[in-house]
């Protein structure tokens, strides 16, 4: 924690430490500047670390092609991310290739050559197999065997990322929440928190479901909490579950330690981070017939998180149309961890006006979705 009048100064404010907000400020310092990093709550402790840490979305073939553009180019950047973290932490974020199984993966009546051709695109391998050849107990059923698909235990790469910008000179303030951008004749002049006012030519908002509350022209229409529960069965060797299995948009991921984390609901529940019942004993009768190893397995942790979504899916992520200086990257829905290492890149490039090789069109606040309403 800073205090006082240092902390009224940087090159450059972001707001929010998930992932979005971290992997861009470690970026930025690398690049010289004074940044200042202002959290709510606590680092990393909101979506980025309640979410499952799949390198790759679910069904990826079924969402829009902006989607899946960005998050293929996370998935080709995180070993050199992750191989750069490791040399400013100490801090292992269990990167690891645990393959993905998808049961019944044409029950929207998708064609195999799509699901194929779809993989092809994104440089992945894939193959339609019998899920027996995986699981035995599964008999005969129909599935798609991604075997590059790798998961991070997404609460340590958020430590590690925390440790690596803070070993860096990031300046990160907890327990501060922004409560206004400031800004002079249409130009960013920084922001109003509860600790009192920053100043700094640049700010980023990466608050995540949080970012239509703070973002001019953006609404809690355009970016809103979408709440997943998930649960996790701690250390067993009898747990030994081989890969991420899923069925039916419940997963169950394997971490390297042996615990299973599963997930998840998607629920419209406002900013309620609450956990139910029904849904936790959904996600255990599913993964229990999914992997019998866990029927006597407890749970160790139940919690939720709130992903922010947008209505087409697809995150808003630049330069604000109409406010010079201010940048948003926020909305990334059920993928943000994949997409995090990428999109910190390209944030990175463009906050410090050097080229970026993405066009970022589909991405811009101002399409045509709830901006400005
Ligand atoms: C259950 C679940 C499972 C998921 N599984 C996966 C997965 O397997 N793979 C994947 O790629 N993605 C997954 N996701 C999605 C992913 O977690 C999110 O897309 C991503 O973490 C969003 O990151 P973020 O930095 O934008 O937001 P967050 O991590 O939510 O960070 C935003 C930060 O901004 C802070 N903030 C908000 N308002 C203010 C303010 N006014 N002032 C200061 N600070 C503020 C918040 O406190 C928070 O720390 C999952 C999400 C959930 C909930």
């Amino acid at each position: 924690m800073f205090a006082g009048a240092v902390l009224s100064q940087a090159d450059c404010i972001i707001v929010g430490s998930g992932i979005a907000g971290l992997a861009t400020a470690l970026r930025l310092r690398q690049s010289g500047l004074d940044v200042l990093l202002v959290e709510r709550g606590a680092v990393g402790k909101e979506a980025s670390w309640a979410g499952g840490g799949i390198v790759c979305p679910l069904y990826g073939w079924r969402y829009p092609e902006p989607v899946m553009r960005l998050a293929a180019r996370g998935m080709r950047t995180y070993p050199a991310f992750i191989e750069s973290l490791s040399e400013l932490s100490d801090i292992d974020p269990e990167f690891h290739p645990s393959g993905m199984l998808i049961l019944d993966p044409f029950e929207q009546g998708e064609q195999p050559t799509e699901l194929l051709d779809w993989a092809k695109r994104q440089n992945q391998t894939a193959e339609i197999s019998s899920a027996a050849e995986h699981f035995p107990h599964l008999d005969d059923r129909m599935a798609l065997w991604l075997p590059d698909v790798h998961n991070t235990r997404n609460p340590r790469l958020l430590q590690a990322l925390n440790q690596a910008a803070t070993r860096m000179g990031v300046r990160i303030v907890e327990q501060t929440a922004v409560q206004q951008i400031l800004t002079e004749h249409e130009r960013v002049v920084g922001i109003e928190t509860t600790s009192g006012t920053m100043h700094a030519p640049r700010v980023l908002v990466a608050a995540g479901a949080w970012s239509g509350l703070l973002t001019p022209g953006l609404s809690p229409a355009s970016v809103f909490p979408v709440r997943g529960q998930m649960l996790r069965f701690d250390h067993s060797p009898a747990n030994g579950l081989p890969t991420i299995l899923m069925e039916d948009g419940v997963y169950l991921i394997p971490r390297r330690d042996g615990s299973v984390v599963v997930g998840s609901t998607v629920e419209h529940a406002g900013f309620d981070k609450h956990t139910t019942e029904e849904a936790i004993r959904h996600l255990h009768a599913k993964a229990i017939a999914l992997w019998p190893n866990l029927a006597h397995a407890p749970i160790s942790h139940q919690w939720s998180g709130l992903r922010p979504g947008t209505t087409d899916e697809l995150p808003y992520l630049g330069a604000h149309p109409e406010i010079s200086g201010l940048f948003v990257s926020t909305g990334f829905y059920r993928n943000g961890l994949a997409m995090g290492p990428a999109v910190a890149e390209i944030m990175a490039n463009l906050i410090l006006s050097r080229p970026i090789d993405l066009d970022l069109t589909d991405y811009r606040l101002n399409r045509p979705t709830t901006y400005g309403d």
